[in-house]
């Protein structure tokens, strides 16, 4: 029997995600989901061996905490807690502190505290499901690996803004990026399908789910990203809306509109759902969209478009360029939205591999379009944040 395995926990303010990997091959042995915490209806589901199982949670006080005792009852259930050789967490921000996977002990904690002045959302959330894990698995050691850490080799002509350098001393305020445990995975599996060194490859990576962010990747190392100071920044997403004029802050505040409502509206009800009027879910956007909807076909077009301009911008960080990589959700699974996105790229010499296209779908890895022009390709490789926690975690026991 092997001990190689890691308990993956990814805690939400109101949700837990966790899964049980296998370090040395990336299976899954368990998988499942807390969320509504903090509400009456707080629920903790998981899957095991193809079966769904799905319990309430019925204390009244820190659900997080609740979930994780339930989580430790389930694998020792199961038999696997003699297997289990760590906890992995996935931390939102690390800042500027922290640029690989940590052990996590009293100090990384009170730093990752720390860093919640600039991840108001998801440092906190995550502190509490790894204050939780601590006091469920006392004798496990337990791993931090962070969203922005692969982004830490920026350059500063990359993560600085155009604005006041007193604002970066003094508040911090710079490009970090986030999805970084995607964008590192993607890229090492590309460089292995095209038989190359990672350290001598050069990727565009495009990873498209409800977040969404490009990251132009030289060598191996990520050199500009779209995310920014927080995830808004960048591509549009499912509700989130990107990049956008920050002036249009002012008009609205101007028109009455409180800070909360602005940020609400930029957040939660733009993207995918603010244009369509209609739904933040792709799929939902492809199939009004070919009943005539006219706000889900502009919502797929501002989108397509505004991915190929990333990804064309995307070319000037880089000397040379192996692929670029589609990942997340859509990238792994839509169809029109890669092949529109290919469409906008005909300048730079992309064409559809219509079969391959059509084969990458729904978990498979493939080719889907060429560059002569570029001597690149455009490849779908599905993302594993979760093998990568594993691994990471492993790695540093
Ligand atoms: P998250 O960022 O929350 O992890 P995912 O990476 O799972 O999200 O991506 C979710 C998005 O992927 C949704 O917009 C969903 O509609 C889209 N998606 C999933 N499967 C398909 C599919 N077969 N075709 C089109 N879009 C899909």
């Amino acid at each position: 029997m092997k001990n190689s395995l890691v308990l993956v926990l990814n805690s939400g303010s109101s949700s837990l995600k966790f899964a049980l990997i296998d370090s040395v091959n990336g299976d899954t042995l368990l998988s499942g989901l807390g969320e509504c915490f903090g509400l009456p209806e707080a629920v903790i589901g998981w899957k095991f061996d193809g079966q769904k199982s799905e319990e309430a949670i019925t204390a009244e006080d820190n659900h997080h905490q609740h979930a994780i005792n339930r989580i430790v009852k389930l694998v020792d259930d199961l038999g696997f807690s003699e297997q289990l050789v760590a906890v992995g967490h996935r931390a939102v921000h690390g800042g500027e502190k922290f640029t690989s996977t940590v052990r996590i002990d009293d100090e990384v904690l009170a730093e990752i505290d720390k860093l919640a002045d600039l991840a108001p959302l998801h440092n906190p959330a995550g502190a509490k499901g790894i204050r939780a894990a601590m006091a469920a698995f006392p004798a496990l050691p337990q791993f931090a690996v962070f969203d922005t850490a692969f982004h830490q080799t920026m350059p500063p002509k990359a993560y600085t803004g155009a604005i006041s350098r007193e604002l970066y001393e003094e508040y911090g305020i710079r490009r970090y990026g986030f999805h970084g445990t995607s964008h590192y995975f993607v890229s090492r599996e590309a460089a292995k399908m095209l038989d190359k060194p990672v350290e001598e490859a050069s990727f565009i990576s495009v990873h498209l789910g409800n977040g969404a962010s490009v990251c132009a990747i030289s060598n191996g190392e990520s050199v500009d990203t779209s995310m920014g100071f927080t995830p808004l920044a960048g591509l549009m997403m499912g509700t989130r809306s990107g990049d956008l004029d920050p002036g249009i802050i002012e008009f609205l505040m101007k028109k009455g509109w409180s800070q909360e409502k602005v940020f609400d509206t930029l957040n939660k009800k733009s993207g995918f759902l603010g244009v369509s009027g209609l739904t933040s879910d792709a799929r939902g956007i492809l199939e009004a969209m070919e009943n005539g909807h006219e706000g889900a076909k502009l919502a797929f077009e501002v989108f397509t478009y505004r991915v190929a301009k990333y990804i064309g911008s995307y070319m000037i960080p880089l000397s040379r360029l192996d692929a670029i990589i589609f990942t997340g959700g859509i990238g792994e699974n839509s169809l029109p939205i890669r092949r529109e996105i290919l469409n906008n790229l005909k300048l730079l010499g992309f064409v559809e591999d219509v079969q391959g296209n059509e084969a990458a779908r729904f978990g498979a890895a493939g080719v889907i379009a060429k560059s002569d022009v570029l001597g690149a390709v455009a490849m779908v490789i599905p993302t594993n944040e979760e093998f990568v926690i594993a691994q990471q975690s492993v790695a540093l026991l």
